[in-house]
C-alpha cells in the first residue's frame, strides 16, 4: 500500500477552525489570563459551543464523534497559542471524560457524559498523590465498602480541573482492598471532599491545579467505574491515551515557539540587517522546523493507530518523550532568538518558555516514558 501523508478534508477543516478560534479569541487574552492566574471560563464556554470539549465522545452522549487524530490536531492548534487553555481541554477530555466513556456502565454514561461531553461541566482524573507520583501504583487513598457506600479517605496531588466552578466530578484511584485498586467517581460537593485553593505554578498559570483531600467521603456503591480491582489496568490505559494529548501539546508549543521566533527574526535588525539573514539564526529555525515535522508525524501516527483500534502504547510514549524534549529545545532556541526582549514578561515567548517544562513531567516524566518504551522493547 502506498502511504498517504495528506490529511483528509475533515482533518484540515478541524485545523483551520481551531487555528482561527485560537488566533481570534485566545491569543488576545492569553497573556492577561496567565498574568492574573485566571481560569478561562468564557473561553471554555466558547470551546464547548465549537464542540471541542468532548471531541471523541460519540454524538449520542453529547460529544462531537470525531476521531483521535482530529482531537490531536485540535490540541496542537490550541497549544500553539496557549497551553493553559489547551491543557484545560485535554485534561477534561482525555483524563476526566474518556474514562467514564471507556469504562462506565450505560447508566453512568447517561448520567455523566451529556454534561461533560458538551462542555457544560468539567471533569478531572485524580491519580497522583503526595507520595505516589511516578510510582502511581503506590496509591494510599482507601475506599471501603460500607452499607452500600464507598467511604473514601486519602488525598490527591496536582489534579487538573478538579476545583473550577463548573467541575462536576473527579474520578480517583483508590485501594478498595489489599493490593486492589479501583476507580471511583466522586462528585464535587460531596461532604468531606475538600478541594484546596489553586496551586500557584511556573506555567499553565490559567489552568486549575489542586490538592484534594477525602475525609470519610461517602459515595454510592454504583460510582465504582468498571469492575472492582481493575483500576490499575484502567489508569495505565488512560495514561496511554493521555500521552497522545500531551505529545500533541509538545508539537503545538514547539510550533508556536517557531512562529514567534521566525516572525521576530525577520523584524529585528542588528548589524544593518534582519537577524534572519544570519546563518546561525537560520540554522536554529531549520533545526526547529525539522524536529517539529518529525514530532508531528509521531503524534499523528499514535493517534491513527488508536483510531484503527490497534496497539498504540509504545508509539504514544515515544511521541510524548520526543515532543516533550523537542519542545524544550524549541522554546529555548526561540527565546534565544528573541534576545533580551524574550526575557521580558510582555513577550509571548517567555510564557511559552515557562509553559513548556511541564510537558516533560505530566502524564509521566521523560524518565517514565523511557521506562515504558524499554518495557515495550522487551526489557
Ligand atoms: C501542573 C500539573 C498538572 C497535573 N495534573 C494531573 C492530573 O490531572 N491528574 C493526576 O493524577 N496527576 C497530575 N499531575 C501529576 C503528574 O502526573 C506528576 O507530577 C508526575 O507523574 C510526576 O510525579 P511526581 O511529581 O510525584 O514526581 P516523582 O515521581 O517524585 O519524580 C521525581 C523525579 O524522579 C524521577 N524518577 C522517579 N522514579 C524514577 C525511576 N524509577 N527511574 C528514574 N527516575 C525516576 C522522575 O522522573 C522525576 O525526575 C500534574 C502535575 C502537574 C505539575
Amino acid at each position: 500500500m502506498t502511504p498517504n501523508y495528506d490529511l483528509s478534508e475533515e482533518h484540515e477543516l478541524v485545523r483551520r477552525t481551531v487555528r482561527d478560534f485560537a488566533v481570534e479569541r485566545i491569543a488576545p487574552v492569553a497573556e492577561e489570563l496567565d498574568r492574573e492566574h485566571r481560569f478561562p471560563y468564557e473561553l471554555v464556554r466558547e470551546l464547548a459551543e465549537l464542540g471541542l470539549m468532548g471531541m471523541t465522545i460519540p454524538e449520542e452522549y453529547g460529544g462531537a464523534g470525531a476521531d483521535t487524530l482530529s482531537y490531536a490536531i485540535a490540541v496542537e492548534e490550541l497549544t500553539r497559542v496557549d497551553s493553559s487553555v489547551a491543557i484545560t481541554v485535554a485534561a477534561h477530555h482525555s483524563l476526566g471524560t474518556l474514562p467514564i466513556y471507556q469504562y462506565g456502565s450505560e447508566e453512568q454514561k447517561r448520567e455523566w457524559l451529556p454534561q461533560l461531553a458538551s462542555g457544560e461541566k468539567l471533569a478531572a482524573f485524580g491519580l497522583t498523590e503526595p507520595d505516589a507520583g511516578s510510582d502511581a501504583g503506590a496509591t494510599r487513598t482507601r475506599a471501603e465498602l460500607r452499607d452500600g457506600e464507598w467511604v473514601i479517605n486519602g488525598s490527591k496531588m496536582f489534579i487538573t480541573n478538579a476545583g473550577t466552578d463548573i467541575t462536576a466530578c473527579v474520578t480517583i484511584t483508590a485501594l478498595s482492598g489489599e493490593d486492589e485498586v479501583s476507580n471511583i467517581i466522586v462528585p464535587n460537593g460531596a461532604p468531606g471532599y475538600v478541594i484546596a485553593e489553586p496551586m500557584p505554578k511556573l506555567g499553565w498559570r490559567a489552568s486549575d491545579t489542586r490538592e484534594l483531600s477525602f475525609r470519610d467521603v461517602r459515595v454510592p456503591e454504583g460510582n465504582l467505574l468498571g469492575p472492582r480491582g481493575k483500576g490499575f489496568q484502567q489508569f495505565l490505559e488512560i495514561l496511554d491515551g493521555g500521552r497522545i494529548s500531551v505529545a500533541a501539546m509538545g508539537v503545538g508549543l514547539a510550533q508556536g515557539a517557531y512562529d514567534l521566533a521566525a516572525a521576530y527574526a525577520k523584524e529585528r535588525r542588528q548589524f544593518g540587517k534582519p537577524i534572519s539573514a544570519f546563518q546561525a539564526v537560520q540554522f536554529a529555525l531549520a533545526d526547529m522546523a525539522t524536529e517539529i515535522e518529525a514530532g508531528r508525524g509521531m503524534v499523528y501516527k499514535a493517534a491513527w493507530l488508536k483510531d484503527q483500534g490497534r496497539p498504540f502504547g509504545k508509539e504514544a510514549a515515544m511521541a510524548k518523550l520526543y515532543t516533550g524534549e523537542l519542545s524544550n529545545r524549541a522554546a529555548n532556541a526561540a527565546l534565544q532568538i528573541h534576545g533580551g526582549y524574550g526575557f521580558m514578561d510582555e513577550s509571548p515567548i517567555s510564557r511559552l518558555y515557562r509553559d513548556q517544562k511541564i510537558l516533560e513531567i505530566g502524564e509521566g516524566t521523560n524518565e517514565v516514558q523511557r521506562m515504558v518504551i524499554a518495557k515495550h522493547l522487551g526489557f
